[in-house]
């Protein structure tokens, strides 16, 4: 059986309106330059059932003036043609201009408190971004369920409060985070690497992994691990390693015990890498 080619919607009333009569829509946001990350999420998707709708937009407002906006990877037929061969009904790939007419939007989505820890530590202003364009595409595409990968740990945290908070009418899927055979989490800025760059990139889930093993040991013993692993890799230069409580996404307290989760920030050469892992901590 021939699949059809998937349909682009490319404005927000051609997508309002390719899309009201459908059955249960499935939402999967991404910024392109897809690989199988991203096709864990669309076979999620797929699986669910419904009508899948993959979003590709880079979405501006979720880069700081010094970040790679203009060097994001970008791989439109590329994508479009995978999609297809897995059965995407439709692709929603706006413009700028068409998600923000007037410019940079006036009203934003604040991500409050936790959008300033860790990612929006070191990115400011990343979070009301992404949680703003995010709004955007449900508003858009009204799904009945949305994907994202546990790969962005803070982003999935913020993006459930504010459908909580914003009473959003849609539930949130999340899929475990997809890594390639060395154990590094894939990400479409891992083409980026170089072959020396790629083989040092694998301590980001060796530290991860070193303090998942110290977990009932205790946070210090946590933090010990992880950072005993990046010190030998001398091309990976630590933004942040930090532990949060997975209900608050606050940092864990010296006494807390029970699930938590690490996050990490690196930069590899000119890449800037994230990755996390949930524990349970004991000791
Ligand atoms: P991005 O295109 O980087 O904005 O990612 C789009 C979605 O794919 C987000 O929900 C990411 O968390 C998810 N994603 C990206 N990389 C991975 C990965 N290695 N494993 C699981 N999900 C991922």
């Amino acid at each position: 059986m021939m699949i059809a080619r998937p349909v682009i919607l490319e404005t927000v009333i051609g997508a309002r309106s390719a899309l009201k009569e459908q059955p249960g829509v499935i939402l999967v946001p991404t910024m392109g330059a897809l690989h199988e990350g991203h096709f864990a999420l669309v076979r999620r998707a797929l699986e669910i059932g419904g009508t899948v709708v993959v979003s590709i937009f880079v979405n501006p407002l979720q880069f700081g003036p010094n970040e790679d906006l203009a060097a994001y990877p970008r791989s439109f037929d590329e994508d479009v043609d995978t999609l297809h061969a897995m059965g995407v009904p439709f692709v929603f790939a706006p413009s700028v201009e068409e998600m923000y007419p007037s410019g940079a939007n006036q009203i934003r989505v604040s991500a409050g408190r936790v959008g300033e820890l860790y990612e929006g530590r070191s990115r400011p202003g990343h979070f009301d971004g992404a949680l703003t364009v995010v709004s955007k595409l449900l508003n858009i595409v009204r799904p009945s369920t949305v994907v994202f990968g546990q790969k962005d740990a803070q982003q999935v945290y913020l993006v459930r409060r504010m459908i909580h908070e914003l009473n959003f009418p849609v539930a949130v899927e999340v899929v475990e985070i997809v890594r390639d055979e060395s154990g590094l989490a894939l990400s479409s800025r891992n083409r980026f690497l170089d072959a020396r760059e790629t083989h040092a990139a694998r301590a980001l889930s060796q530290a991860l992994e070193a303090a998942a093993s110290s977990a009932d040991r205790g946070i210090d013993a946590v933090i010990a691990a992880a950072q005993g692993t990046l010190m030998g890799e001398s091309l990976v230069a630590l933004d942040y390693l930090k532990v949060a409580n997975p209900d608050t996404f606050l940092p864990v307290d010296d006494g807390y015990r029970g699930p938590a989760v690490v996050l990490i920030a690196a930069r590899v050469g000119s890449v800037r890498l994230i990755d996390n892992e949930r524990i349970v901590l004991a000791g």
